[in-house]
């Protein structure tokens, strides 16, 4: 791939990995086609056995896929990436790539609900198994290393009470044992967060969030050195979960607003945060940019701003928290998260309504939590948005 580490992300965002056709079009094309024709049987067979680079057939790479890999990879600071279908594709894919009957994954206890189903329900039938601990404690990571961990897990903040894991710290306690460490990068993106620069092995996305930004597509993305995504390549060519063209092609204008999309939703996050945590009917303001988040200096260090996503928990309980929901004109009411527009979502009776009520109060999401994925609607309608429901918590 070519070198970009020259240019700034702002560049990177919406000139890297471009390939231009014999047409000249400005824009990067989108090239609809399941396989590739080549100019002799002899290059057909090079093609094949990898002795010459260049596009076989769709399930292996395709040239928009390429240029959105290369794109995703330069503003993630990697050497390589490979694009897959959704974001559990690809965790999926990094997960069998690398592992095999018999390892184990150390994981944080606060990973996206389908990553938990997938390792406890899915990769436990291959006989890969998983330890949850806790994301904000390094010692207890080293604690559950056993001779057969093979991969530590994480996603940093947490959803939804935007728990920070320290990168550095948990990258130093794997690679002392020579274990593979894997960031879902998903909530930061790389405008926020760089996991490789803070040591981590492999960085995951899942681009429908804020890569896409604007709630169109699924897709996913694994990110790292060649020595490692190439094993991840080799999983997909055969498995199949690749990216589509289409999907890729979308991303990749995704990607060339990403900056600008991210930046601004957080500032309206910042905003939100301290409004709320202002506000009489609030107890609690969950969001890594406030003074009065745990890990607040940690997040200061390895994110370059507190993110788009805010937490808070309403004076009372399930009632209030629906009264603030269900109020709601201009938010909309959608589990999905990292849109231009702004989603609430009560995570006790949706994303974790399925987990026992010891389980949720262990995990610290109460009945009167409330998760906001901020957009780039004006603050101050948001804020009337809120007052609305707020106002008649008793
Ligand atoms: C949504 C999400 C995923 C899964 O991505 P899909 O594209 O929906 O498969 C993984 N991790 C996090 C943090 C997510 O928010």
């Amino acid at each position: 791939m070519t070198d970009f580490s020259d240019f700034r992300p702002e560049t990177l965002a919406v000139r890297a990995g471009q390939q231009r056709s014999q047409f000249g079009e400005h824009a990067e094309a989108l090239y609809l086609t399941s396989s590739f024709v080549f100019d002799s049987a002899a290059q057909a067979a090079r093609r094949f056995s990898g002795e010459e680079e260049g596009n076989v057939y769709a399930r292996f790479s395709n040239p928009t896929v390429s240029m959105f890999e290369e794109r995703l990879a330069a503003l993630e600071g990697a050497e390589d990436c490979v694009a897959t279908a959704s974001g559990m594709a690809a965790i999926m894919a990094l997960c069998l790539a690398h592992l095999k009957q018999g390892d184990h994954i150390v994981a944080s206890n606060s990973l996206f609900g389908a990553t938990v189903q997938l390792f406890n329900n899915i990769l436990s039938r291959t006989g890969i198994t998983t330890t949850f601990v806790p994301a904000t404690d390094p010692a207890a990571w080293e604690a559950a290393i056993r001779p057969e961990t093979k991969l530590f897990f994480l996603e940093t903040p947490s959803n939804p009470l935007t728990e920070i894991a320290d990168i550095r710290a948990l990258t130093a306690i794997a690679h002392a044992r020579g274990i593979l460490v894997a960031v879902d990068n998903c909530f930061c993106t790389p405008i926020l967060q760089k996991p490789l620069e803070l040591g981590a092995d492999l960085v995951v996305h899942s681009a429908t969030k804020y890569i896409d930004g604007q709630g169109r597509v699924l897709g996913g993305a694994v990110c790292g050195p060649k020595k490692l995504t190439e094993e991840v390549f080799k999983y997909l060519r055969t498995a199949g979960p690749t990216l589509s063209a289409f999907n890729a092609w979308v991303l990749l204008k995704g990607l060339e607003t990403l900056k600008l999309r991210v930046e601004a939703q957080a500032a309206n996050a910042a905003r939100l945060a301290a409004w709320l945590e202002a506000h009489p009917k609030v107890a609690r303001v969950f969001y890594p940019g406030l003074p009065s988040h745990p890990q607040h200096e940690l997040a200061k260090a390895q994110q370059k701003s507190g993110g788009a996503i805010v937490s808070f928990e309403v004076k009372g309980a399930r009632e209030q928290a629906w009264t603030v929901v269900d109020n709601c004109r201009l938010l909309s009411i959608t589990a999905n998260l990292g849109d231009t527009k702004t989603t609430i979502t009560h995570p006790a009776s949706t994303t974790h309504g399925r987990i026992s009520p010891e389980a949720r109060a262990a995990a610290g999401i109460n009945e009167g939590l409330l998760r906001i994925a901020v957009g780039l609607e004006a603050v101050e309608d948001l804020q009337a948005d809120l007052e609305r429901g707020l106002s008649q918590i008793g």
